[in-house]
């Protein structure tokens, strides 16, 4: 007995261990590495997991399955929060009876694994989708079975040949950040005065008196005048704010005023162009090294003695400046795109749909919102909700989102659902005569013909349906203008201009023309 509880303490030990290592894992490799070893300490066999989970019931049936195992066969303080929180989230009713049912689960393509893109795949697992994410930093080895011949939307991946490319989905997700690649979005730029960001990171070495030091979160200069005025007076560092967050480094984030960047002699000349004013060669490096670690020093009290550059991925110290003052955000959260039968959902989330702006301290929160909307939609489209209403309730919620701030969302963290109502205040109001209406999100449900364009390559259709035939010219002039016609009613929304047809009164009086300029170049026409 004796041996028999030394070898289960054993085995205990080596699961902590294994899960303590799954948890730090940074990088998809490792993440992939450590859950493989982690199955293998629990005497899992994945293989046999995957037999048991075979279609129709799919992959959310596997992942379950999966999960179940793993939490009945571990007793670990850590893990057990893990599941427990896990557990309490997946009991909401907003998943109830969704993965059990025999229907083929709604197939649903992520782009990018970022923070939000990761968040919202979590979601689609709860509502048992079958959920695949890919990410173009890294790539996990194909695990995942392949439906050759499946009808549907694919994707047209970069390499050729990747096991993605052949998997048909019913809905996109961009979650590819701030450079999105989706197509049929359109996108806006907010330029605002020049602002320069500066990120470094120092060694975190877990002395009592580094975790004495406390952490300072987003607070401006108009918070804290006398901090920012004493640091300049002292150092010549001019800052816009400071925040300081401590984790397996000190990190630090600030803005920085050019003038000091240039009086200190980190930017060399002063150039109007921000790309050229931060340009490698513009930028000394030593001095912006030495920049961000007397505002560190002077932002935590002087308490912090031992600043040690911790290295980023080439091996230098970990700081960088960079420009924001460009900020992107999309004219609309969603589409729907028909072809052959076929409906495609296709979705923003995180900083490819609404990018943060510092200054307002709303960080990636209202990208985890955003991933929360999308998931409410997505169950909305598998239950088979009809699309303008749908896409009506999506716009509807993405205005509310662009306008949230700490104040006008709900309070109660706990009981965030992806169901909108349970965190946006003004949703209420909302739905009391502010909602758009299905004439106003028409523009956004697709049923035309011609291909979907990359709005950079320009001429070729990253998503193509399974089956396509090849268009005469005749067929792609027409498709090219309902494309013209689609994208005119979507830039004129806001306008509340009709457009039904190219012979709609609105073209021929120069309203959709002026509507155009103003979206575009509002200096040139005023409305
Ligand atoms: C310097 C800096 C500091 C910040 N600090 C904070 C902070 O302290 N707190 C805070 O809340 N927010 C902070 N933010 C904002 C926050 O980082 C972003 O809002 C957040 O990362 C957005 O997450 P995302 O998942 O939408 O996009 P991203 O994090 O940009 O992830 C997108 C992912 O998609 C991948 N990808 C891109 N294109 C493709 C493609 N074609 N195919 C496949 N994959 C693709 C990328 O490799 C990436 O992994 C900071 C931002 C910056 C720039």
């Amino acid at each position: 007995r004796e041996m028999n509880d030394a070898n289960l303490g054993k085995e205990k030990k080596n699961f902590e261990k294994a899960f303590e290592s799954f948890v730090r894992s940074n990088s998809s490799r490792q993440i992939k590495k450590t859950f493989d070893s982690l199955l293998d300490q629990l005497g899992i066999d994945g293989r046999q997991v995957h037999a048991e989970g075979a279609e129709p019931a799919g992959r959310g049936r596997r992942t379950r399955l999966l999960y179940k195992l793993i939490e009945a066969r571990t007793d670990y303080w850590k893990s057990n929060e893990l599941w427990k929180k896990y557990d309490e989230r997946a009991a909401g009713p907003e998943y109830a009876n969704r993965s059990q049912g025999s229907a083929r689960p709604l197939r649903v393509l992520i782009v990018g694994s970022g923070p939000v893109g990761l968040r919202l795949s979590v979601e689609c697992a709860l509502l048992g989708f079958q959920c695949t994410v890919v990410e173009k930093r890294d790539r996990f080895s194909r695990n995942n079975p392949e439906h050759p011949g499946a009808a549907g939307w694919r994707i047209k991946c970069i390499p050729e040949g990747h096991p993605v490319a052949a998997q048909a989905f019913d809905a996109v997700v961009g979650a590819d950040g701030r450079r999105n690649s989706l197509p049929g979005f359109l996108r806006r730029e907010f330029r605002g005065r020049l602002a320069i960001g500066i990120t470094v990171n120092f060694v975190n070495y877990n002395t009592p008196d580094e975790q004495k030091v406390a952490e300072r979160g987003g607070v401006a200069f108009i918070f804290d005048q006398k901090f920012f005025l004493e640091l300049r007076r002292e150092t010549g560092i001019d800052l816009e704010n400071i925040v300081y967050y401590k984790d397996d480094t000190h990190y630090f984030v600030m803005t920085a005023k050019r003038h000091s960047l240039l009086e200190k002699h980190v930017i060399k000349e002063d150039y109007a162009d921000a790309g050229q004013l931060l340009s490698k060669d513009n930028v000394n490096f030593d001095n912006l090294c030495a920049y961000a670690k007397e505002a560190a020093y002077h932002s935590t009290g002087k308490k912090l003695t031992t600043l040690h550059f911790a290295k980023n991925h080439y091996g230098q110290p970990d700081v960088a400046m960079f420009d924001f003052t460009s900020l992107f955000h999309s004219e609309n959260a969603s589409r729907i795109v028909v072809r052959q039968g076929h409906s495609l959902l296709m979705s923003l989330v995180g900083d490819s749909l609404l990018e943060p702006f510092w200054p307002l301290g709303t960080g990636i929160a209202r990208g985890f919102l955003a991933a929360l909307d999308t998931a409410w939609q997505l169950r909305g489209y598998a239950d088979g909700r009809p699309p303008l209403e749908l896409l009506a309730e999506r716009e509807s919620v993405y205005q509310l989102l662009s306008q949230t701030t700490h104040d006008n969302i709900g309070k109660s963290y706990h009981e965030f659902t992806i169901e909108p109502g349970t965190r946006y205040c003004n949703l209420n109001s909302v739905k009391r005569g502010g909602q758009l209406s299905e004439e106003q999100v028409r523009a956004l449900y697709d049923e035309g013909s011609g291909p979907i364009y990359s709005p950079k390559a320009g001429e070729h259709s990253i998503l193509v349906v399974n089956g396509g035939k090849p268009q005469q010219k005749r067929e792609r002039i027409r498709n090219s203008a309902t494309t013209l016609l689609h994208w005119a009613q979507m830039v004129v929304q806001p306008f509340s201009l009709r457009i039904e047809d190219f012979c709609s009164p609105a073209w021929k009086d120069g309203s959709v023309f002026l509507a155009i300029v103003n979206r575009y170049k509002d200096e040139y026409v005023k409305i």
